[in-house]
C-alpha cells in the first residue's frame, strides 16, 4: 500500500482504506478525465487537486483537465452561476456565444482525449457543452454541479438543461439541488483532504508567525471568514455582525481572508466595497490572499476563536469543513450545504441577519466552554462524514453502477 493512503487510515480507520480498494479493484485501469475551469482558486480546484492523486492511488488513470476561457467567457459563467443560485440574470447574446465559441475550442484541444476516457466528469456548468462536441464519445459522462441550484432562475436553467440532458447521469452537493433530468442524478456531498497543507496540524509558533504577519493580537478574541469575495459570501454582512458585537465585546477582531478564483469577475468590485466598509478600523483585517495561501489560511483558521461563513447561498462551503476539523464552532448562513455541516446548537449555529449572527458570536464569547464543546462535536461530525476518503468511496461507488449497472450480477468483494 503506498503512504500516502496509510497516512489516510490513520485519520479516517484503515477500514475505510480497505473499502476503497475492495470498490476500485473491479475498477483498475479504466480511464477517467475531470474538467473544470479552473486550477486554482475556489471549492472545486481544492477537491480536485487531492481527489485527482487518490484516484491514481486506487489503480484508476485519471487526470485533469482546465479550460481555457476569454473575459467574455467567464462574465457568461458567472452569469449562469448567478442565475443557477435564483438571481434573475440577464445573459446578453454576445456572451452566449463566447460561451459556446469557447467550448467549441476547448473541444478541438481535448476531442480525442475525451472520447477515448471511460468516464469523464464535467464539472459546473463552465465545460457543459463539451459533451456535445464529442459525438463519438465512449465512455460515461457525468455533470457534477457543486453550486447551490435549488431555485434556479429558469431561463438559465433551461439553457444550460439542453447540454446537462444528455449526460449519462449528474452529480448534485444536496437533494434539495437535484433537478428534472432524464438520467440517475447521484446525491454526493464534497469533503476535505485531513492531509493537505490547508488542514494538516500546525505548531504553535507558526500560527504565532501568521498572526504577526498580519498586525493580529493572539491576546484578542478573533473572529475570521475566508471566501471570496462575493456577494454570496455576503462579507458585508459579516462587517456588520463583528460591528455589532465590538460594542459589547470591545477587543474582539476580524479578519476577511479571500482571494479571487481567476474565473471570478466580480470579486474586485466586491473586495472595494469591503474595503470600504472596513475603513478606518484597525481591528478589521481584509488580506488578500494568493491562491497557494493553503498554511497561511490553515494558520488562520486555527487561530479564530469562531469561524463565520456567512452565506446567503452556498453550495456546500468547504471553508466551514474546514473550520470544523480544526475544532472550531461556525457560525454559518441557513443555506445550502451549511445546513448539511452546521447542526444548530450542536456543531455551530446557523443564522439569517447579521443581528442573529452577532447575537450567536456574543453568546459564545460569554461562554468560553461552549466554544470547546462545540469544537469537539464539529471535528467528529467532518471525520464520520466529510473527509475525503468518503468521497472517493462515492465516486467509486457511482462509476461501479455505471460500469456494471446493467449486470444481473455485481461482484464488488
Ligand atoms: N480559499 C482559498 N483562498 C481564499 C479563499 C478560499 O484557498 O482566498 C479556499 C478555501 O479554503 C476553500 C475553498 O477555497 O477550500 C472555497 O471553497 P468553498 O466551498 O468554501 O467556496 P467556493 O469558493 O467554492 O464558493
Amino acid at each position: 500500500m503506498t503512504s500516502q493512503l496509510e497516512a489516510y487510515g490513520r485519520v479516517a480507520g484503515q477500514d475505510v482504506i480497505d473499502h476503497l480498494f475492495q470498490l476500485s479493484r473491479p475498477l483498475t485501469g479504466l480511464k477517467v478525465i475531470h474538467v473544470n475551469s479552473t486550477r486554482v482558486g475556489g471549492g472545486v480546484a481544492e477537491i480536485l487537486e487531492k481527489l485527482v492523486p487518490l484516484m491514481q492511488e486506487v489503480g484508476i488513470e485519471t487526470s485533469w483537465e482546465v479550460i481555457e476561457g476569454n473575459e467574455t467567457f467567464y462574465q457568461c459563467t458567472k452569469g449562469m452561476h448567478n442565475g443557477l443560485q435564483g438571481n434573475h440574470v440577464r445573459i446578453p447574446e454576445a456572451q452566449i456565444a463566447a460561451y459556446e465559441e469557447v467550448n467549441r475550442t476547448n473541444a478541438e484541444l481535448m476531442r480525442e482525449k475525451l472520447e477515448a476516457a471511460d468516464y469523464v466528469f464535467i464539472h459546473d456548468p463552465q465545460p457543459a457543452p463539451l459533451l456535445s462536441l464529442c459525438p463519438n464519445r465512449r465512455g460515461e459522462w457525468v455533470w457534477r454541479c457543486h453550486i447551490d441550484a435549488s431555485h434556479p432562475y429558469r431561463p438559465v436553467w433551461k439553457y444550460l438543461r439542453r447540454f446537462v440532458r444528455d449526460y449519462d447521469a449528474s452529480i448534485f452537493s444536496l437533494a434539495e439541488f437535484a433537478q428534472m433530468l432524464p438520467h440517475p442524478q447521484y446525491i454526493i456531498p464534497p469533503s476535505i483532504d485531513p492531509l493537505s497543507e490547508k488542514n494538516i496540524d500546525l505548531d504553535d509558533g507558526e500560527i504565532a508567525a501568521v498572526l504577526a504577519e498580519f498586525d493580529i493580537d493572539p491576546e484578542r478574541p478573533l473572529l475570521v471568514q475566508v471566501s471570496r469575495f462575493d456577494r454570496f459570501k455576503d462579507p458585508l454582512g459579516v462587517i456588520q455582525a463583528y460591528k455589532l458585537v465590538k460594542k459589547f465585546v470591545p477587543a474582539v477582531q476580524l479578519v476577511l481572508a479571500g482571494g479571487s478564483a481567476t474565473d471570478d469577475p466580480e470579486g474586485e468590485q466586491v473586495l472595494r466595497e469591503v474595503q470600504d466598509n472596513s475603513a478606518g478600523d484597525p481591528d478589521i483585517h481584509v488580506l488578500l490572499l494568493p491562491p497557494d495561501a493553503h498554511r497561511t489560511i490553515n494558520a488562520l483558521q486555527r487561530a479564530a476563536h469562531i469561524v463565520l461563513q456567512k452565506s446567503v447561498k452556498e453550495g456546500f462551503g468547504l471553508t466551514v469543513t474546514e473550520a470544523m476539523w480544526k475544532g472550531k464552532p461556525v457560525i454559518g448562513g441557513d443555506t445550502g450545504g451549511i445546513r448539511l455541516q452546521v447542526i444548530n446548537f450542536n456543531t455551530g449555529f446557523r443564522v439569517n441577519t447579521p443581528e442573529g449572527a452577532a447575537l450567536r458570536i456574543r453568546y459564545l464569547f460569554h461562554n468560553r466552554k461552549k466554544i470547546e464543546e462545540i469544537g469537539l462535536k464539529a471535528r467528529e461530525f467532518v471525520r464520520d462524514n466529510f473527509l475525503i476518503t468518503r468521497h472517493l468511496r462515492e465516486y467509486l461507488t457511482l462509476m461501479s453502477s455505471l460500469h456494471f449497472g446493467g449486470r444481473d450480477r455485481i461482484e464488488l468483494g
